[in-house]
């Protein structure tokens, strides 16, 4: 219960018994029933074998470090709380994996003052073309998301999409030399969103940071914040678009034109609020810009285009939920027999046939 930040308020809700039975359970004078039992794993998010354990298990709450950062930040502490556990939990058998299948370690830049610096060689080292971006922009913002989030997992990162809940974080790093993993929180669905937050993350594994964002402004984040607008919006290509005459001649003051910001945030496939930070760090707009995008939220009154006529399958789920080197990694260990079919399937959370359609999915022939 105290892992989960559930009390037994909690606990009596969702087996919809009185606290008063809880309290007798806690203190070993009754026993919950199955159906209880049930519910309970559900709440606080485990197995039910787990209460079947001889102990608790002896390491360290893994969540532990992160609880400060949650209280008083998320709306709901004790879902974040679960989702960060899951990503652990992730990322301990991506690990293990990555050891058995021999799989090299991801080559990040250094860390430096200097975002300018980082984010250029960052880019340098996803080798993402800005050709490349402003041609998946054309498709759609969510086709920017999917190829840099490929570029980034093609490093040997596990980027995870999952919904933590609204009003909670954005997301968070779990830096590792062997299997460092970012979390975007599928919750916020603007998609330029999810690609700036994926970048968000990026510094801070660069920076070694174990980072729970929420919205707040430290130091430490604009840092973050300027480092993903820097890597989105590529100084040169750029002031190339910005010094176009008929681009020059319709917008001649950046500082308030939200309607530049517009275009500029659909030719890179950027969110408002990274083109205005950009502006402002490359001298071409000040504070005032950040603050105009802040408060006008016409981003979020663009037209969106939420349908999908894809059909959800469980593999694109997986797909969509886990990433790449995630999958890639499991099922490398089952084909070098270093993993069970039945421990890949939970893994993946994927039945058994499921397995061979996650595999193409992922982009590798069973
Ligand atoms: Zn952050």
């Amino acid at each position: 219960m105290r892992d989960a930040s559930r009390d037994p308020a909690d606990l009596a809700a969702a087996t919809e018994r009185s606290q008063d039975l809880v309290e007798q359970w806690l203190r070993g004078e009754a026993k919950p029933q199955t159906g209880d039992l049930r519910k309970i794993a559900k709440l606080v998010g485990r197995s039910i074998h787990f209460f079947f354990l001889p102990a608790p298990p002896s390491s360290a709450r893994p969540t532990a470090e992160f609880r400060t950062a949650i209280t008083g930040e998320a709306s709901s502490p004790s879902q974040e709380l679960l989702e960060v556990r899951f990503a652990r939990n992730v990322q301990k058998i991506a690990t293990w994996s990555a050891s058995e299948v021999r799989f090299g370690r991801p080559q990040l830049p250094a860390a430096s003052d200097d975002f300018h610096v980082v984010a250029r060689q960052f880019r340098a080292a996803l080798n993402w073309s800005v050709l490349d971006q402003r041609t998946a922009a054309k498709s759609s913002k969510t086709a920017v998301f999917r190829s840099l989030r490929e570029k980034v997992e093609d490093l040997g990162i596990v980027v995870l999409l999952r919904n933590a809940g609204t009003g909670n974080c954005r997301g968070f790093s779990l830096p590792d030399s062997s299997v460092p993993v970012i979390y975007i929180n599928a919750a916020y669905d603007l998609p330029t969103l999810r690609t700036y937050t994926l970048l968000h993350e990026m510094a801070h594994v660069i920076r070694g940071d174990k980072e729970i964002c929420h919205d707040s402004d430290t130091p430490l984040e604009r840092w973050c914040d300027k480092f993903a607008a820097a890597v989105l919006l590529p100084e040169h290509d750029l002031k190339q678009y910005l010094s176009r005459e008929s681009f020059r001649r319709k917008h001649p003051d950046l500082d308030s034109d939200l309607d530049a910001v517009r275009l500029i945030s659909n030719r890179y496939g950027a969110s408002w609020s990274a083109v205005a930070i950009r502006l402002k760090e490359l001298g071409l707009a000040s504070q005032r810009l950040v603050h105009l995008v802040e408060t006008s939220r016409g981003e979020f009154q663009e037209p969106k285009n939420t349908f999908s006529t894809v059909r959800q399958t469980v593999s694109r789920k997986r797909a969509a939920e886990f990433g790449y080197t995630y999958p890639r990694l499991i099922l490398d260990a089952l084909d070098s027999r270093r993993l069970s079919p039945l421990d890949a399937s939970k893994y993946l959370r994927a039945p058994g046939p499921e397995l061979h359609n996650i595999a193409v999915q992922v982009g590798r022939s069973a």
